[in-house]
């Protein structure tokens, strides 16, 4: 269990966004020592002397999205991080410890977390509705029930065991609220994932996690219709040209489709 043989990582890459996420990436070298399959978890340890949490854990790709909120905003914090490679035979190796870097110099930082801030403040006590965006997981292992060999996508959109993300941990829900706008006309069409109905709204919302445009579904709490995310996305705030609050449509889905079955915890 514990015989760490070397650190098998070539990079680690820890940064918080301005949201208040912070995004962790890693790469592994190209040989390491490890028998395969692999899954990785990444670790936190909030000063010196404390014990290393787990935060994350089961990953299998080289990128997760942490909502830490208790880090949310804190430019001070002295956090830092490490990811762990857990190989076949049970043997770990283990990163450097990384500290958190920003995307942005200190003061586009600033500004830019204090545009997130105000936005989120607003939309929780005023203009938005409170959401969950459901994700398809990205970091999890292909569906084996319905994920072609050849081409890696879904081939059935109602799959149940994957719920057509083609992730076999599904969607994550990350908690989202949105500023809805402009209702408008009714109308239907048909697309890859089920029928959209009815209504098409525009919406702000912060820009992160970025939604993919026809993969994202958002859930409004207060009628728990939902709602498939489509483009264009729009950035309506930006800094050094990484968005920060965003621009989107939602296209309200049939209560009788599938999607409704997707638990939003
Ligand atoms: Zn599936």
């Amino acid at each position: 269990m514990d015989s760490t043989l070397e650190n098998p990582f070539e990079r680690v890459d820890v940064r918080r966004q301005p949201d208040g996420h912070t995004r962790v990436r890693f790469v592994v070298r190209p040989i390491v020592p490890y028998p395969r399959p692999w899954t990785f978890r990444v670790e936190r340890k909030d000063y010196v002397g404390s014990d290393w949490n787990v935060i994350a854990s089961d990953l299998v790709l080289g990128e997760v999205l942490l909502n830490e909120s208790d880090e949310r905003y804190d430019l001070l914090s002295t956090a830092r991080y490490r990811v762990v490679l857990a190989a076949d035979d049970l043997s770990e190796g283990l990163s450097d410890v990384v500290y958190p870097g920003m995307i942005l110099n200190k003061q586009d930082w600033l500004i830019a977390k204090e545009v997130c801030r105000r936005k989120y403040k607003q939309m929780r006590l005023y203009t938005g509705r409170e959401g969950t965006l459901l994700a398809p997981d990205h970091s999890s292992v292909p569906c084996d029930v319905c994920v072609s060999p050849v081409n890696g996508q879904s081939m059935d959109p109602n799959c149940s065991t994957c719920n057509g993300t083609g992730y076999l941990s599904g969607y994550s829900a990350i908690d989202y609220p949105l500023e809805i706008h402009k209702i408008q006309s009714d109308r239907e069409e048909q697309s890859t994932k089920g029928t959209r109905s009815e209504l098409t709204m525009s919406a702000t919302g912060i820009a992160s996690p970025m939604p993919e445009p026809d993969e994202y579904i958002w859930v409004d709490h207060s009628t728990g219709y939902r709602y498939h995310v489509s483009g264009p996305i729009i950035p309506e705030s930006h800094i050094r040209g990484m968005p920060l609050v965003i621009g989107m449509r939602l296209h309200r889905i049939s209560p009788k489709d599938e999607v409704y079955d997707v638990p939003v915890e």
